[in-house]
């Protein structure tokens, strides 16, 4: 496995698997990885003959009063679990080396980016759209390998895909939760232990959503009163929003049919979590 800085270095290694017909999958990532990546290489590596993973904390997709300084990073243990999983190369760019000097080109996804998390993260998905792109053209793949967890920017970039007729297939994967339930995040490294128990409100309130759903619970204030005061029972959260939306557009719905996304963001302390389900009708 090959760990390289340079957009340069990428395209010199795509361009020789490309010479040996091999085809190319990409994961973003911006590092500290754990099981939940460690499922979208397996996926990756399934299907794909090659596998890129990127390391890059973006700095664009982080607002000023963001954790972008103290955003977790532990580039020997990415290159351990890469490894692992057989991961073919990692590209792990500077902020120089994406953003150089009179960096002045952005992608904005407007509607979908100003729903859910784009409330509070007004620029979030900006930052996102703009470097999955920019990831998109360096390496080239055939797929890119998405988690569900961000179920909002799964969205999104399959809405930028089709919308700018880029040339590759999004693939996205399940969610990949700890034993006790709470999804696996690089940000679960900012809570205390008794934070780490109260973060368990997040899982056990959307497996109870789930259950009433399947139990053919259909009028969303119903749902989203039960799942609001589960939350409010635990202390130590408070909720950024609990939404129910169409999976496709993340606009809000009253009634649950077709593909609905429920997704939340509760602080637990100064920590901000998601989690999320997505139900489909028959
Ligand atoms: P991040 O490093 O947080 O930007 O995540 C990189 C990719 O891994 C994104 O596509 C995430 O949705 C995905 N991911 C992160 N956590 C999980 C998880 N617990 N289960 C599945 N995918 C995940």
């Amino acid at each position: 496995m090959k760990v390289v800085t340079t957009v340069k270095e990428v395209k010199e290694q795509v361009k020789l698997w490309r010479e040996q017909g091999f085809s190319v999958g990409l994961v973003p990532s911006m590092g500290y990885l754990h099981e939940g990546h460690a499922s979208l290489m397996k996926t990756a590596k399934s299907q794909m003959d090659k596998v890129v993973v990127s390391v890059f904390v973006n700095p664009l997709q982080f607002g000023p009063n963001e954790d972008y300084d103290s955003y977790p990073r532990d580039l020997d243990h990415d290159i351990a679990l890469c490894e692992e999983q057989g991961v073919d190369l990692i590209f792990h760019p500077a902020v120089e080396e994406m953003y150089g000097k009179n960096y002045n080109t952005y992608v904005v996804m407007e509607t979908l980016g100003e729903e859910l998390c784009g409330k509070s993260r007004p620029i979030h998905f900006r930052g996102v759209c703009t470097v999955v792109n920019k990831l998109f053209n360096i390496v080239t793949p055939d797929k890119a390998f998405f988690g569900q967890k961000d179920a909002q920017q799964l969205a999104i970039i399959k809405r930028m895909v089709k919308d700018l007729n880029m040339n590759l297939e999004i693939v996205g994967c399940p969610i990949i939760r700890e034993e006790d339930g709470l999804a696996k995040s690089s940000r679960n490294t900012y809570l205390s232990a008794e934070e780490r128990k109260a973060a368990l409100i997040l899982s056990k309130t959307i497996f109870l959503g789930q259950d009433m759903v399947k139990n053919g619970e259909r009028d969303v204030k119903t749902l989203l009163d039960a799942m609001k005061k589960n939350i409010e029972s635990e202390p130590l959260a408070k909720i950024d929003y609990v939404e129910v939306v169409d999976g496709e557009t993340m606009q809000k719905v009253e009634k649950i049919e077709n593909s609905v996304l429920t997704a939340m963001a509760v602080y637990i302390g100064n920590t901000r979590l998601i989690d999320n389900f997505i139900y489909e009708c028959e």
